[in-house]
């Protein structure tokens, strides 16, 4: 790792660009740190969206929240965590055979994205105050290693001073990121080499109860070759089924965008077909094509970036959303950049760059090593997971009551902790 000079004189205040969870997660962390100058970006930073109809992007996929999204919360702001939960967002066992007492691993948030977005939005309505260029980065003007103004898509410039910390919250499209990345040699790039398709439903009964259905992470998740299918809960009687298609099996992923053909095929499981039958879908099926492991941390590991800017979620990393971790890694991000404020180094750039790479570098690369999803499609019963004698070992282990000890492990090993 190439070490660059510190800064000349202490940060005075933050500039965040973009308007998504990552630009709110950074205000309402650091806002308390140092005065946030500005948040640009295009969208109403007021409003958000919910409900499944309008969503577009990753927002309109299945979502899962992990430990160590809670941890880092917990890290960032205590009363982070204990607002979430009044607004009805609480991190809880990750099955339903496990009781209140297990480890902090086998914890999950269960929420569609709208509803955990809303949420980040409320807290950032109560605790940040910051004006809102409503505008697009086109570019980033440096002078002298330093940011000193944004180019916007309007035509105008918004000016920036050396000692103020540009954050980069702009996702993966990032035309900041896009640029220095290129000029980087130790970018990781890789197609994830699977297409998401993601119908969202609401229970029909009244009380939106899940009593008795099969357990979301445990039960349903299911391998049917070129196929992978996962149950996603969220509140008020919400979840969604997404299915991770291979992305050269456009037939397939064709076929499985109409949604009678989606909610037939998900009905091949017995288990994922008592959560269907029980609920009506809502908004159209939903596509994401190809997302990428990436990993632009080399930008700051190389010192290529001006020394007033560092990034964070998806302008940072990306990994394969199968993981379900982006989210949490983000929320690492903003706290190792909380913590280095707090700290006072004149170095954070290079401190920032070498925490995100001993804290989020060994899982990114179990991301790279995921295996390929294959062609064929595999039918329910002939799934490797549900041969009959694995099937009645379940029932068993089930029925007394001896899966617990599996079930923290299967949850402490995707807990991305
Ligand atoms: C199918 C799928 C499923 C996923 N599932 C999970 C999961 O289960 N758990 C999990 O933790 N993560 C998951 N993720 C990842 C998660 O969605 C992302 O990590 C997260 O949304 C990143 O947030 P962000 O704020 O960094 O970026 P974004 O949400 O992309 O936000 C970027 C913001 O910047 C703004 N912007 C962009 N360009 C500009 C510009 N030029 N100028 C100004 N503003 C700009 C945008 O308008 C937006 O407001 C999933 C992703 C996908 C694709």
């Amino acid at each position: 790792m190439k070490t660059r000079r510190g800064y000349e004189e202490p940060i005075a205040d933050l500039v965040i660009l973009g308007g998504g969870y990552s630009a709110r997660l950074t205000a309402l962390a650091l806002s308390s740190l140092r005065p946030v100058g500005a948040i640009l970006c295009a969208d109403d930073l007021w409003e958000i969206e919910t409900g499944p109809e309008k969503l577009s992007g990753q927002r309109a996929h299945s979502h899962i929240f992990l430990p160590r999204l809670e941890q880092e919360l917990q890290r960032i702001n205590p009363s982070l965590v204990g607002e979430l939960a009044e607004l009805g967002l609480r991190f809880r066992p990750g099955s339903q055979r496990l009781s209140a007492d297990a480890p902090a691993a086998a914890r999950r948030l269960f929420a569609t994205r709208w509803q955990f977005d809303k949420a980040i939005h409320e807290l950032f309505l109560r605790h940040v105050t910051a004006d809102h260029v409503r505008d697009q980065v086109v570019d980033a003007i440096v002078e002298n290693d330093a940011i000193v103004a944004l180019e916007l898509r309007s035509g105008t410039q918004l000016q920036v001073a050396p000692n103020t910390l540009v954050i980069d919250a702009m996702g993966a499209r990032s035309p900041i990121m896009a640029k220095l990345s290129a000029e980087a040699e130790t970018v990781i790039d890789q197609p994830g080499q699977l297409t998401y398709v993601t119908q969202f439903f609401r229970l029909d009964r009244k009380d939106c109860d899940s009593a008795g259905l099969p357990d979301p992470l445990i039960d349903c998740p299911q391998d049917f070759g070129a196929v992978k299918a996962m149950l996603y809960p969220g509140l008020d009687g919400w979840f969604s089924i997404s299915l991770a298609v291979s992305s050269q099996r456009k037939d397939l992923i064709q076929s499985l965008r109409d949604q009678e053909a989606f909610i037939a095929f998900c009905r091949q499981s017995p288990l994922l077909g008592r959560w269907v039958g029980a609920a009506s879908a809502l908004g159209p099926t939903r596509i994401y094509i190809n997302p990428r492991n990436r990993w632009n941390a080399a930008v700051f590991e190389e010192g290529r970036a001006p020394r007033n800017c560092l990034a964070v979620g998806d302008a940072l990393a990306t990994m394969l959303p199968t993981l379900g971790a982006n989210c949490s890694f983000a929320a690492t991000h903003v706290r190792i950049i909380r913590d280095l404020l707090e700290s006072g180094t004149g170095r954070v750039q290079d401190e920032f760059a070498q925490s995100v790479r001993a804290e989020q570098f060994p899982f990114f690369q179990r991301a790279l090593a995921e295996p390929q999803a294959t062609e064929g499609v595999i039918s329910y019963a002939n799934a490797p997971n549900n041969v009959l004698l694995k099937r009645l070992k379940r029932h068993l282990r089930r029925l007394f009551g001896k899966d617990r000890k599996r079930i923290i492990k299967q949850l402490s090993e995707t807990s991305s902790l």
